[in-house]
């Protein structure tokens, strides 16, 4: 039988034990859009769709263990990059991007769940500023996520996020996506930020309390679309697209009793 090669992603990133984000996200995506997926866990969570209620750490040298053996074998086409949990684990991580070279990147800055629970600790944001922000392609904070990096009060007006999304890049990644779909707007609309400007990128609000996931898969959705050998701009476009069915489509099913995962 004739095989053919397949665009591959790496996610680096935490379990989620409910499937509805975290590495289960990331891979769910980058199947639906035709992308092979590899995996380098971070931390377990052990969380449902009511909240996270423990977390355990991958000793950092197994978390730079995995991405060695894939980097020894697979032809990676891009990384996402999502919860780091500890300081250690970033630098391990920021060492393990040394088998990636010229692999484009796109760093997911998560520090707590929508349910209020750390994802990271509160120590560890220094390093990822310092040592990932500065090899991330793209990142994709949201409003608060963007105010902790700044170091900023967190600002959800609209006249205001372009300038942000700005500063952000001026601390290094090579582009920004801050997302405003958390904030209470018209739309759900997000700041793209690169070497040409600013762009609104928008898309309808969509009233569902279902949400669970929704930024691991739009940052997997666009590492997927590089995989493939996108631009950045078309790529976090489609990405938009896709996040956007995914969270219309998580009311046509029914898991746990919480937020519920968005749909792939
Ligand atoms: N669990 C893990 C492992 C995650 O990576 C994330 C977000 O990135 C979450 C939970 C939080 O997801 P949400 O805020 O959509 O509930």
């Amino acid at each position: 039988m004739k095989q053919r090669t397949t665009a591959i992603a790496l996610t680096i990133a935490g379990s989620d034990s409910s499937g509805g984000a975290g590495i289960q996200a990331d891979i769910k995506t980058f199947s639906a859009l035709g992308v092979y997926g590899a995996s380098a866990i971070t931390a377990l969570t052990a969380q449902n769709t009511r909240g996270v209620d423990d977390v355990m750490a991958v000793p950092p040298e197994f978390v730079l263990a995995q991405m060695r053996s894939v980097a020894s074998d697979l032809k990676v086409g891009a990384i996402k990059i999502g919860m780091l949990a500890t300081a250690p684990i970033i630098e391990a991580v920021a060492d393990g991007l040394d088998d990636f070279p010229g692999v484009p990147v796109v760093l997911d800055p998560v520090m707590v769940a929508t349910s209020g629970d750390r994802l990271l600790d509160e120590d560890a944001v220094e390093a990822l500023r310092d040592r990932l922000m500065p090899r991330a392609h793209l990142i994709t904070p949201n409003l608060r996520e963007g105010a902790v990096l700044l170091g900023e009060p967190a600002e959800s007006r609209e006249q205001m996020l372009e300038g942000r999304a700005e500063r952000l890049r001026d601390l290094g990644a090579k582009a920004v996506l801050l997302t405003g779909g958390e904030s209470m707007a018209e739309t759900a609309l997000d700041i793209f930020a690169d070497e040409n400007g600013v762009q609104r990128i928008e898309a309808p609000r969509v009233e569902t309390e279902n949400t669970h996931g929704t930024g691991c898969t739009l940052s997997s959705a666009i590492a997927a679309e590089l995989a493939k050998g996108e631009s950045l701009d078309k790529a976090v476009k489609i990405a938009k697209l896709y996040v956007t069915a995914a969270i219309i489509a998580a009311d046509e099913i029914a898991v746990g009793q919480g937020r519920g995962p968005v749909h792939h």
